[in-house]
């Protein structure tokens, strides 16, 4: 049928052509045949309409393309209407829109999907490029039919991709303006926590948010931020199974807790983890639709965002807080604190600093140390080449409490008391130093003053005392004639008691003396061992009593010590004293000597009574006696060690003891060798 119609239009399109013109419809109808043959073999489906729209030849790709069945004869309007098709248009529009164009002769395309007849088989998506062909009584058409099915798909896919990467994208953004909230927001956390709530918000696609956090007190997880003001979220939660955050923050793993009733809501938690330790949870609830794993990471990543954010909250509230504490303390502080650098440029200068120095903290900073912080001698020298700063600096030690001039900026003096310590980062270098400098002035005053008293008092006393021992060694050797036994007796005591006052006195003169700064040392090279020599002589007979041997221990030659002689014969005296005087009868006291580095250590042992651990310490404290049988039995004023102490200390020694109760005691001391010297034969 549809082989006529073509045949007609040839035929019609050549009528001039009559009958007779056998060559020329010939090759109409070759023509005829190669175009048939061209359709049937075209790659897409082809249909031909006439001018009524009704299809007149379809071909072999068409009826595949629709289920393997023919329409020509049907209006092709009709099959667009049929069921199986589905147009991509409104079809009566289109049906007219199509007519028009078909009548101005222009081309049109229409899409359409089609399904096979059998169920269950796949959708074809056709396009459709309807084009005119004219005939003479009117208009038919051509219609060019592709599966465009896999296009589609592809296109479809894209768009999805498209629309993906455009969601990605979005969350990006949000989530790099999420990391910029602390530097718009600063350290306030409940800010933070709200901006958060709100991004989560629109990312997720969730109204319902609460930031938990874990609160150590109640050792529960307590909302810090939540979108609802009403009941959907708990207040607070028990860390425990019983509740999505308690386990969330247990667990340390984000849950999804998708409901299976349509009612219930779906919800996904996920842990604030900073490093290893839990800070708290996020709980998101209100979707209508599951939560899935691409929430998940969107959710950890910004779960792990407020991490850092909190840590560092928290970090800088801390530091603040010790900042502000620090401040409180530089500022209010009496005692002037210093601080400087690792080229000794003060960095630090507090107000107590001012008063000490009379230098503003800004004219004082950046200056060197020495400069503004000036301690001079007795005489007004310099003492800056002395400074410990460096020592401090460079060795890291710890210099504590030394008493020191100071001159402030008009040449006004001040007794001090300075100690300087290293400052050290995080490795353990010194990276910089703090003086604190302790007003004595007062304390200085009132010790000269009791120093005073206590002088004047002792040389008032020893005067008279000296007389009554006088007069009463007089008596006793009875050069006023004879004494009875009983007379004897009491003034002996008499004798003795003012001795131990007259020993008293002269403690008490040299206690001020050396307190007041006034003793001074004539320090010479020195042979201690011909020294000590004359002391255990003097000190023999007093020995001799209690049947105790003074041992003088003595292997190498010595080398000569750097001392003052009567001081160093007080010492010595004092301690070989003490060493018979707490020594059980019958043993023996071993003075014995070691050079060590630069120094000359003398040991005093004893086997007497020994000092408990606990009373170590007093014994070279002022008047620091202990109450022991011999100590009682031996009288005394508790002075001699502390005396001995601060002699030893002025000549740049030490003084230490190790003692076993019950056992004996040991005293050593160590004195600077005279180096410069050779020694002596
Ligand atoms: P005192 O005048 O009491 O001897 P010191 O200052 O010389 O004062 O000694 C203080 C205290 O140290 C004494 O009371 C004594 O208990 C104790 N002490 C000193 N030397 C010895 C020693 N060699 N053995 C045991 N205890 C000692």
């Amino acid at each position: 049928m549809s082989d006529t119609r073509v045949q007609r239009k040839a035929s019609q399109s050549r009528q001039p052509a009559s009958d007779g013109n056998t060559v020329e419809l010939e090759n109409l109808r070759r023509e005829r045949d190669r175009l048939l043959a061209i359709m049937e073999n075209a790659n897409n489906g082809l249909i031909v309409l006439d001018t009524k729209h009704i299809v007149t030849r379809t071909n072999q790709q068409f009826r595949e393309l629709n289920g393997g069945k023919d329409i020509v004869g049907w209006d092709f309007f009709k099959y667009l209407h049929h069921p199986r098709v589905a147009p991509y248009v409104n079809l009566d529009m289109e049906i007219d829109r199509l007519k028009q164009r078909l009548e101005s002769g222009q081309h049109t395309t229409l899409y359409a999907e089609v399904s096979h007849p059998e169920p269950d088989t796949e959708m074809h998506r056709l396009q459709m490029i309807v084009s005119p062909l004219s005939e003479i009584e009117g208009t038919g058409a051509v219609i060019n039919l592709q599966d465009v099915s896999a296009l589609v798909e592809k296109t479809v896919e894209a768009n999805e991709m498209a629309q993906k990467a455009q969601r990605h994208s979005r969350e990006l953004t949000e989530l790099t303006e999420l990391a910029e909230v602390s530097s718009i927001y600063g350290f306030r956390l409940e800010t933070i926590f709200q901006r958060y709530l709100s991004k989560i918000s629109g990312l997720i696609d969730s109204s319902l948010i609460s930031v938990y956090m874990y609160q150590p007190s109640t050792q529960r997880l307590v909302v810090r931020a939540t979108t609802t003001q009403f009941n959907e979220h708990e207040k607070a939660v028990s860390l425990g199974d019983d509740n999505l955050p308690g386990r969330v923050f247990v667990g340390k793993r984000s849950q999804i807790e998708n409901a299976e009733t349509a009612s219930a809501p779906h919800a996904v938690a996920v842990p604030i983890l900073f490093h290893s330790k839990t800070l708290g949870i996020i709980l998101v609830t209100g979707r209508k639709r599951a939560y899935d794993n691409h929430d998940l990471k969107l959710m950890n990543l910004i779960a792990g965002r407020l991490a850092v954010l909190v840590e560092n909250a928290t970090l800088y509230h801390d530091v603040n807080a010790r900042r502000e504490r620090w401040e409180a303390v530089f500022r209010f502080t009496d005692e002037g604190i210093v601080i400087f650098d690792n080229k000794t440029k003060i960095v630090g200068f507090n107000p107590a600093s001012t008063n000490l120095t009379k230098f503003a903290a800004n004219e004082a900073i950046g200056q060197q140390f020495t400069k503004i912080v000036k301690t001079v001698t007795a005489e007004g020298l310099s003492l800056a080449a002395l400074s410990p700063i460096k020592q401090v600096l460079a060795e890291g030690k710890t210099i504590t409490k030394s008493e020191q001039l100071l001159e402030d900026r008009h040449g006004g003096r001040t007794w001090t008391e300075i100690s300087y310590s290293p400052i050290f980062d995080s490795a353990g270098r010194v990276t910089s130093g703090i003086a604190i400098v302790r007003n004595i002035q007062k304390d200085r005053e009132v010790e000269e003053v009791k120093s005073d008293f206590i002088s004047i008092v002792s040389h008032e006393l020893r005067t008279p005392l000296s007389a009554i021992k006088g007069f009463l060694s007089m008596i006793l050797q009875k050069d006023f004639g004879e004494l009875n036994d009983k007379q004897f007796h009491y003034l002996n005591r008499v004798y003795q008691s003012n001795q131990r006052m007259i020993d008293l006195v002269e403690d008490l003169l040299d206690v001020s003396s050396i307190e007041s700064g006034k003793i001074k040392l004539a320090q010479n090279p020195l042979a201690l061992e011909s020294i000590i020599t004359e002391v255990v002589t003097e000190l023999a007979s007093k020995g001799f009593e209690k049947q105790i041997t003074l041992k003088v221990n003595r292997k190498n030659r010595l080398p000569l010590v750097l001392a003052d002689e009567t001081r160093l014969r007080q010492i010595l005296v004092n301690l070989v004293d003490n060493a018979i005087k707490y020594s059980f009868p019958k043993s023996e006291v071993v003075i014995d000597f070691k050079v060590q580095g630069d120094e000359l250590v003398t040991g005093i042992s004893d086997t007497g009574v020994g000092i408990t651990a606990s009373q170590m310490d007093r014994i070279f404290q002022k008047f620091g006696r202990i109450y022991n049988p011999m100590s009682v039995q031996s009288g005394g004023t508790g002075l001699g060690l502390y005396i001995v102490k601060r002699l030893v200390e002025s000549h740049g020694g030490r003084i230490w003891v190790s003692s076993r109760e019950g056992r004996g005691s040991r005293f050593s001391f160590a004195l600077p060798i005279a180096k410069q010297l050779p020694l002596l034969e």
